[in-house]
């Protein structure tokens, strides 16, 4: 009877405890989804901030790009017609014999070039300034006393090159150039 009773206690702890044990499977189941739910939480989370993080990176390089950014617009403006002379570095056309100091030498200290140097007016063209002579691309940067208003003196190599062109009318444009930052 004893050997009955004990057996059939054992066998019921035996379930007991294998219905225990299934509880325990289910619960570390249910256990094991809420941490695999709260890692895949965690891994978006980690996901999101980086997004995040790396648009704000690509914040701060497009506001420095934009700081570096910069664009030299030129708008080439016409002066109308001015009234062209032309000269050489001679002593007749400049004054300055050969062997002077500023022989050659134009007001802006450069050396005169043939098909780059024009006497202007710097009240009317400033020194320094692009200027197309009847589309030709020159750069102002002599002056002469005979130079003023819409007048300009273009430079060559020999005075019979300068005596060859005479006084002639020509159109004059300016380039204005102006630096401006892009907004993107
Ligand atoms: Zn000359």
């Amino acid at each position: 009877m004893n050997k009955i009773k004990a057996s059939g206690t054992d066998r019921e702890g035996r379930t007991r405890w294998e219905l225990q044990r299934a509880k325990d499977k289910q619960s570390i189941i249910a256990l094991l989804s809420v941490v695999v739910l709260v890692l895949l939480l965690a891994l978006a989370c980690l996901l999101l901030g980086a997004g995040a993080k790396s648009a704000e990176v690509v914040t701060a390089s497009a506001v420095q790009t934009e700081q570096a950014d910069k664009l030299t617009v030129t708008e080439v403006k016409p002066l109308g017609t001015f009234k062209a002379y032309a000269y050489c570095s001679c002593e007749k056309c400049c004054g300055k014999a050969l062997g002077h100091d500023y022989y050659g030498i134009t007001a802006t200290g450069t050396v005169a070039t043939q098909g780059r140097t024009i006497a202007v007016d710097p009240n009317v063209i400033p020194l320094g300034s692009t200027v197309y002579v009847n589309g030709v691309e020159y750069i102002a940067e002599d002056t002469g006393s005979g130079i003023k208003g819409k007048v300009i003196d273009i430079y060559c190599d020999t005075h019979e090159a300068a005596l060859a062109w005479g006084v002639q009318p020509v159109e004059v444009e300016i380039a204005l150039s102006e630096t401006v930052e892009i907004d993107s």
